[in-house]
């Protein structure tokens, strides 16, 4: 009960099964036991005095956090209070219960009441005084129609999740979870058009691992593969906006896309890229720049204009990466 309104019938052989939620809404007490008595073989009957009480029993339900169980609402039309109709409405408008049909219960003389209750949002009528064939079979009706449309939704939430994955799988490389490049240049475009219509500046950082064909020869393709590994997880970490991309763009060759980051900027994230892979420390007795894995980075950014296109940047960022690897490798230059 809700306080002093409601009581629970179960069902004696129902304790191991999913019996379906019924909330049965009626002031006349005789009613209420005679309906409950006439469905507690198909369902968990609760009961509400009134429409306030219903909606407060469902309220507390979606309060505790895990949403509505109810399957199927028995509403009486004529109850003091807000009455049926106007506790239909505002069932139909709380969060999750929109779904849930509500089967009014009406005598004869109510029947403008009835055209209301549809309008409402009603699933269904039974006249009272009720029968009891006509009662089982509406309400089995009923609750075999919510059973399918949870299935379905389920379904669907399902498939949303399937989809998402699929979408992250599509863009995203699967040995270091960085951005692909198909991912990166749909972004590139994207952040190109929005960095235009904003007037700022667009950077790339280009990395690439210094002396890794040495590092395979060495260790070994697997360990490489661990190495690439470790790698873009301290790349990804560089990242700190939602904007930013880390991007497997080859190889052992990964990129950062940063929007609205000029050169000065784009060389201080670089910059702590460097350090953060030398502090990583991986051992590396055949590099040329120092006895551990290293980056050599190419950097640069464009305030994008009229003048340039995408390619632009990217070319940018490669030559000043060919000056980084000239120069000794384990180092950044950049093209402003
Ligand atoms: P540099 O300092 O000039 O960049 O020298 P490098 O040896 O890193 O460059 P190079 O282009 O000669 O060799 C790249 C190596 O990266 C060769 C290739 O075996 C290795 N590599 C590319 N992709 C993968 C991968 O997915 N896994 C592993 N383990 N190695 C890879
Ligand atoms: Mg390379
Ligand atoms: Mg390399």
């Amino acid at each position: 009960m809700i306080g002093d309104n409601k009581t629970e019938v179960m069902p004696m052989q129902s304790v191991s099964e999913p019996y379906p939620n019924l909330l049965l809404i009626d002031d006349d007490p005789d009613s209420r036991m005679l309906l409950a008595h006439l469905l507690k073989d198909e369902c968990r009957v609760r009961e509400a005095v009134d429409g306030e009480a219903g909606l407060a029993l469902i309220q507390a339900q979606i309060d505790e956090g895990d949403g509505c169980n109810i399957d199927l609402v028995l509403m009486d039309l004529v109850m003091p209070g807000i009455g049926g109709i106007e506790a239909l409405r505002q069932l139909k408008a709380l969060p999750l219960c929109s779904d849930i049909p509500v089967i009014v219960l009406s005598s004869e003389q109510h029947e403008e009441a009835l055209i209301e209750a549809f309008a409402a949002g009603a699933h269904d009528y039974i006249t009272k005084p009720v029968r009891k064939v006509n009662l089982q079979a509406r309400v089995g009706a009923a609750i075999r129609l919510k059973r399918e449309m949870d299935l379905r939704l389920q379904r669907e939430q399902e498939l949303a999740e399937a989809n998402g994955k699929l979408k992250f799988l599509a863009q995203h490389d699967s040995l270091t979870g960085c951005a692909n490049r198909r991912y990166f240049e749909d972004r590139l475009s994207q952040e190109w058009l929005r960095m235009a219509r904003e007037g700022k500046s667009l950077a790339l950082v280009m990395v690439d691992i210094d002396d890794f064909k040495a590092y395979n020869d060495h260790f070994g393709h697997q360990e490489g593969d661990i190495c690439l590994y470790f790698i873009a997880k301290v790349i990804q970490s560089i990242t700190r906006r939602p904007a930013d991309l880390a991007v497997r763009w080859g190889g052992e060759e990964f990129m950062l896309l940063l929007p609205d980051t000029d050169i000065r900027a784009a060389c201080i994230v670089a910059d702590q890229l460097l350090v953060a892979i030398r502090k990583r420390a991986l051992p590396h007795p055949k590099a040329r720049a120092a006895p551990i894995v290293t980056v050599s980075l190419g950097v640069a950014s464009i305030v994008v204009g009229d003048n340039f296109v995408p390619d632009n940047l990217v070319a940018a960022a490669d030559h000043a990466l060919y000056q980084a690897k000239d120069g000794g490798r384990n180092r950044l230059y950049f093209n402003a």
